[in-house]
């Protein structure tokens, strides 16, 4: 058993796709354990995306992230967190899989390099531990 943390990004929750993507966890056979709706602000924008402070696009996230509410929650299931990184699909809307999230429904990268990619999923149980205490502190 392991948990993760995913994020329904603003365009998922814009589009009206956060039902989908609950579907999608939930019919997979995971269990949801927690989850909230709110809006992000630049400091918990920088302790979840620490590792790419630094990165030149990193301006792009940030308005991403901020424009508007955002879903986060956290589900149990076997190997959840590659799991959940397959159903999501690679980074890059443009060429995530088949059939995932990112290629059936996100957007871009435009002409900028900005895209819109509707889900974040933790990509270790490392990762889960610190974004699930950053998000749900407990
Ligand atoms: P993830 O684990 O698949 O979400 O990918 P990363 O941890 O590498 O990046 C985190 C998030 O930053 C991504 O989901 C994107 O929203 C954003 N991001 C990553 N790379 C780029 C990029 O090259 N350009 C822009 N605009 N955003 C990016």
């Amino acid at each position: 058993m392991q948990e993760t943390l995913f994020i329904i990004k603003p365009d998922g929750v814009e589009r009206g796709l956060a039902g989908e993507v609950l579907r999608r966890i939930e019919r997979r056979g995971f269990k949801l354990t927690r989850i909230k709706m709110l809006q992000a602000s630049k400091e918990i924008l920088a302790k979840h995306y620490e590792d790419l402070l630094e990165k030149p696009f990193y301006h792009q996230i940030e308005t991403y992230m901020l424009e508007g509410p955002i879903i986060v929650g956290t589900f149990t299931g076997s190997d959840a967190v590659k799991t959940w990184r397959k159903t999501m699909g690679v980074t890059n809307p443009a060429e995530a899989e088949l059939g995932s999230i990112r290629a059936d429904f996100a957007q871009g990268p435009d002409e900028n390099g900005d895209m819109r990619n509707m889900v974040h999923g933790s990509d270790s149980v490392e990762a889960a531990k610190r974004e699930i205490e950053i998000w749900f502190g407990e």
